[in-house]
């Protein structure tokens, strides 16, 4: 019987992708993303040290077995050695020729910093000799041997970091070295017999001498570490399944740290903050690794690389084209050079902001490396959101700046505004946030993968070193965060809980506010404002996303300014105006409360006569504004009690008056008292008299317009009145009148009769022909289910799919979402919220029945929704499936709608 291959050479590729059937997907799951990338490296002729890797099965299957290599494994690994041993001329453990290796996990999605890599493996007393007598270079031999002891000190057994760093920090203070690259090859000999007895006095035992021993241990070491906290933690937030495994990969060393013609770097194939396309990165002459990543010494920008290695630089610009063409995309790389010659170590696809998404997908569709459907794709609509995210007033920044607020200037590695309070530590900053509601902002000299559960509490993050490529800078962009790093000078001071910049101290606790566009740090709380959406990248997107997407996208908005925010987003039309909204507006309120309160049709006649003016207003402005498209109106939604104060502050008032009248002490204000207490009294009375139960399924919608059809019919005067005013003017105008929460065909009869008289009455008093619509919301059960007799007497239908939640699930949604929700949502009775996301099968369901039964009657029936549904792309997508003429949303989320339709449209393509 032959034992499974747990072990394949880069080479041998082409094997390990027939075993995943041609699944490129399926061998990243194999192989791990760095394992599947190293090995496709190898096969498109970039130069990878030789090297091979353990799959994602062996480890599931060690740590099934409750750690215990499966059958066969570990031979593999060695034969595979020996395979590495023939390529290289070198070999394992050999004093004369040794070859090292490195041992790198590597899951199948990219889990930054997450797992840890041991450098160096073979290396020992007897090969350091070898390698010495080799390289006549006792400084980097030492330099080497010295940095296994340590990771596989911190890595294979746990023993914390500091206990090395802080042998090295002292020798450093000792001989006056400013940097670990001034210690000579003496001093890290030195360190390396140091580093050995920390070693031995954290875990009784000696570093073991033995490199097979040493590759055995890491490999486990690799295995065990997927289940380790903090890689959970971060599988968690990025939410990846736990029961992936990772690969470990076997890789022969190369060497950054041989001298002045050596280096080590990491770069992104294009900026990963802006998305210009020039590479983006750092690097550090004769060093190692992990040396440029973790921010110990301040590494060069990629640019200087072209003048101290003109040569590995332009290699390295031509293998990064080589990569975008190959994977498509913008990729981030890890390099090595030794002596002067370039080894790719790693790629893959690279972490960038919501702008460089944007930018990189825009301009990779026009360099022809992938299709506009593709470019659109590639950006999310959450993305999207980030644009219209708030931004530092432009005002607000020029004063801090003018009045010396700048504290100072980082590398603006993350865009956005972040205000917050200064806090050190990863905890506190949790509990902070999560606990009490604050906003913080993390600050640490540098950040680690153990403090990702507080940049993601944070609103921005800070740190005093680090690069572009930063663990911090990598993070935060992942997750939307702006970040500032890099910022020298800044001091922090851990222990006492406070940083300064020269002499202006801030404590924990004190209020910043970090502009992750510029990279400047400002004191105090700056304002926050809402951009524009000018990104010249967007704007071609989104006009991308509109040739692809079918569904239409209107806005919900009862003002003009808004309405010129929305056509400004790309709105085709207004969904919703609640007409209603205006009267709240402390000139006009009287007047409607006049109107409730009057007795006679005569009185409530000429209060509704004062508020016709205002309201033919409001309606040109919008006309005026959406200049040629679709605006619906909505009549009178709410209950009227809405417009009076509330009962019981009316009887609280009431109340107090008398006591007053006992007490006052002249005539005249007993008399002033009086009437004021009688007015108040026929306003308590009315309140009274309107009172529901539940008004929410009370005296509301179309009901209401039943009861007092002046109310209506004087907003639809308004309408039209108004569309005749700006007719003239030269605007084309399409005013459309919604009648709300019609329940029988008939109410919606009776009512538009009424109003469509209106209509045509004040057409003719003005000699205007207008094209317009009446309609009806579907907002209950029984509407949908007699769409089709209702559809006799609309000509449009919008989904009022707030109203069709509550009444389908019969719950009321303020109280559900403060009471029983969050705990339905937690445990998992319901999936989603159903005012979040639409209920695919319940209102959705409704939805489909009434669009089929009208569009029966009305064979082009307009069906839209104008529920706040309309703006969520999973929403969206169930609309765009339902066969919808448009989704109406927030002006905001109008942007987003655009790209999520187009994903629907490409979506429902695909999977036809
Ligand atoms: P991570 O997943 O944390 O990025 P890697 O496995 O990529 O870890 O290793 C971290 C760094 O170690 C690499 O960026 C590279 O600089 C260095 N490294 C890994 N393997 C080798 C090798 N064989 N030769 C030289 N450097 C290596
Ligand atoms: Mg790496
Ligand atoms: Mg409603």
């Amino acid at each position: 019987m032959s034992t499974k291959k747990w072990v394949y050479l880069f080479d041998e590729l082409d094997q390990a992708m027939q075993y995943v059937n041609d699944e490129w997907d399926g061998l990243r799951g194999l192989f791990g993303g760095k394992g599947a990338n190293l090995a496709d490296m190898q096969r498109i002729g970039v130069p990878v040290p030789p090297g091979f890797t353990v799959t994602t099965e062996a480890c599931n299957g060690y740590l099934a077995g409750g750690g215990v290599f499966p059958d066969g494994m570990w031979d593999q690994e060695l034969q595979a050695l020996m395979a590495i041993e023939k390529k290289t001329g070198k070999t394992f453990g050999d004093a004369d020729h040794p070859l090292l290796v490195s041992c790198r996990s590597g899951a199948k999605f990219s889990m930054p910093g997450m797992m840890d890599t041991v450098l160096n493996i073979g290396l020992n007393d007897e090969t350091a000799k070898g390698m010495i007598r080799h390289t006549k270079d006792p400084r980097f031999v030492y330099d080497a041997y010295r940095r296994l002891i340590q990771m596989f000190g911190s890595v294979v057994m746990n023993i914390p970091d500091e206990a090395f760093e802080s042998a090295i920090e002292q020798m450093k203070r000792e001989v006056g070295a400013a940097s670990d690259a001034d210690l000579t090859g003496a001093q890290w000999q030195y360190l390396t017999a140091r580093f050995k007895t920390i070693f031995r006095s954290h875990t009784q035992v000696d570093f073991p001498q033995d490199p097979v021993e040493q590759l055995k241990m890491a490999t486990e070491a690799v295995f065990k570490s997927w289940n380790g906290k903090r890689a959970v933690d971060y599988r968690n937030a990025a939410g990846i399944a736990h029961d992936l495994g990772t690969a470990v990969n076997i890789v022969t060393m190369v060497f950054g740290n041989m001298g002045d013609d050596c280096a080590t770097g990491v770069a992104m194939t294009r900026n990963g903050a802006t998305g210009a396309p020039k590479l983006e990165g750092d690097y550090l002459i004769n060093a190692q690794g992990e040396d440029v990543v973790a921010g110990i010494r301040m590494t060069k920008d990629i640019d200087q690389l072209a003048d101290d290695m003109p040569e590995a630089y332009a290699e390295l610009q031509q293998i990064a084209k080589v990569l975008e063409k190959h994977y498509r995309d913008m990729q981030d790389i890890e390099f090595t050079i030794e002596k002067g010659k370039l080894w790719m170590l790693q790629t893959r696809d690279g972490k960038r902001t919501a702008q460089a998404a944007v930018r990189i997908a825009v301009d990779m569709a026009e360099e022809g490396l992938i299709t506009h459907e593709e470019a659109v794709t590639r950006v999310s609509p959450s993305q999207i959101d980030f644009f219209l995210h708030p931004q530092f007033d432009t005002q607000a920044i020029a004063e801090a700046r003018s009045q010396g607020m700048v504290l100072a200037r980082g590398l603006n590695v993350s865009p956005g505004a972040a205000v917050g309070k200064v806090v050190f530590d990863a905890d506190l900053a949790e509990s902070w946030a999560k606990e009490q509601g604050r906003k913080v902002l993390m600050v640490r000299p540098e950040t680690k993968p153990d403090d990702v559960h507080g940049m993601l509490a944070a609103k921005g993050i800070l740190t005093s070193r680090g690069g572009r490529t930063s663990h911090a800078a990598l993070v935060a962009r992942q997750f939307g965060k702006p970040a500032i790093v890099g910022v020298s000078a800044l001091q922090i001071d851990l222990n006492k809980r406070r940083m300064s910049v020269g002499d202006r101290v801030i404590q924990e606790g004190d209020w910043l506010s970090l502009d992750g566009n510029t990279g400047e740090i400002f004191i105090g709380q700056l304002t926050t404002m809402v951009p524009d959406i000018k990104d010249p990248w967007l704007i071609k997107l989104l006009a991308w996303a509109d040739e692809i997407r079918t569904l239409g996208v209107w806005a919900n908005v009862d003002y003009p300014v808004d309405a010129q925010r929305a056509r400004e987003y790309g709105a085709e039309g207004i969904g919703l105006c609640r007409s209603e909204h205006m009267f709240f507006e402390s000139e006009r309120l009287p007047y409607i409360q006049k109107m409730i309160m009057a007795q006679l049709p005569f009185d409530r006649r000429e209060a509704l006569n004062t508020l016709l003016p205002f309201q033919r207003e409001d309606f040109a402005g919008l006309f005026r504004v959406m200049d040629g498209l679709p605006v619906i109106i909505r009549l009178i939604d709410p209950p009227l009690h809405e417009f009076l104060p509330d009962l019981v502050q009316l009887i609280n008032e009431l109340a107090d008056l008398k006591m007053r009248v006992k007490h006052a002490p002249t005539l005249a204000e007993i008399d002033s008292l009086l009437q004021q207490i009688q007015r108040k009294e026929t306003i308590r009375k009315q309140a009274e008299h309107l009172h529901e139960q539940n008004p929410m399924l009370g005296l509301r919608g179309v009901r209401l317009g039943i009861q007092i059809p002046e109310l209506t019919t004087m907003q639809v005067r308004a309408v039209f009145e108004a569309a005749c005013e700006v007719t003239r003017e030269g605007v084309k105008v399409l005013p459309k009148v919604m009648i709300p929460l019609t329940s029988h065909a008939n109410e919606l009869k009776v009512q538009r009769e009424v109003l469509e008289n209106e209509a045509r009455k004040v057409m003719a008093e003005q000699g205007i022909e207008i094209e317009y619509k009446f309609g009806t919301m579907i907002e209950l059960p029984r509407a949908a289910l007699t769409a089709d007799r209702i559809a006799e007497h609309a000509q449009f239908f919008s989904f009022g799919t707030n109203d069709l939640t509550q009444t389908t699930y019969g719950i009321s949604r303020d109280d559900a979402e403060a009471g029983f929700l969050i705990g339905y949502l937690n445990r998992g009775i319901l999936p989603e919220n159903p005012f979040a996301t639409l209920d695919r099968d319940g209102v959705g369901e409704l939805m489909r029945i009434a669009i089929k039964k009208g569009r029966t009657t009305r064979k082009d029936m307009e069906c839209g929704i104008c529920g706040e549904h309309g703006g969520d792309p999973d929403s969206i997508a169930i609309c765009h499936e339902l066969g919808l003429t448009y989704v109406s949303c927030s002006p905001f989320r109008v942007p987003i709608a655009r790209l999520a339709a187009a994903h629907a449209a490409l979506k429902s393509k695909k999977a036809k």
